[in-house]
């Protein structure tokens, strides 16, 4: 897949043992950005989203650019304690301990139809957490998508009731 040029492998990011997928080239490059841009709005085609959600920190890039494109509106779900009105708040499991995510209260009314991005689909427990953040709401989850998905840690096994794109897949 073209895409993948655009990707770069740092072993040994954020620790050792880890092969870190870096997007950075691709965000640089005004091209593969609209080639990717393209493959993530493409997958929605003839699906109604009201609202695009961008998992902090690398899910905000194509998040608002794929809000953009559908004319949308744009949430930010972020880590605790960045959002200023009121929040909820899901946790999920790490490798070694937990970590929050939160939303705001008002951003999503019930019934939204909702397309979340993020970059990378791992573990699939952040894609988990906003999903429950999502479903808590009222909104309706028409689509997660992700720039790729390393597919050996399984993380679709824990969001299979929903539907899934990826433009890469290792
Ligand atoms: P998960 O919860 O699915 O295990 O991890 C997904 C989250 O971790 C995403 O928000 C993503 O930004 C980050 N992440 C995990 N591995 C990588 C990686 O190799 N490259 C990048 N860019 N992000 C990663």
């Amino acid at each position: 897949m073209s895409l993948k040029k655009y990707i770069r492998d740092i072993q040994g990011f954020p620790k050792e043992g880890i092969l870190f997928k870096d997007i950075t080239p691709l965000l640089i490059d005004p091209k593969g950005r609209a080639e990717c841009l393209k493959i993530l709005v493409d997958s929605l085609k003839g699906k109604q989203i009201d609202k695009v959600i961008g998992v902090e920190s690398r899910g905000f890039f194509f998040g608002i650019l794929i809000a953009q494109e559908l004319n949308v509106g744009f949430i930010p779900v972020r880590k605790p304690n960045k959002l200023p009105f009121d929040t909820i708040s899901a946790s999920y499991d790490l490798e070694y301990g937990t970590d929050t995510l939160e939303i705001h209260t008002d951003a999503i009314q019930k019934g939204d139809r909702i397309l979340i991005h993020d970059d990378v689909l791992a573990t699939g427990g952040t894609a988990q957490a906003v999903c429950e953040l999502v479903e808590r709401l009222g909104g309706e989850i028409v689509q997660l998508n992700f720039l790729m998905e390393i597919s050996f840690l399984k993380g679709r096994e824990k969001i299979k009731e929903y539907e899934i794109f990826t433009a890469i897949t290792y």
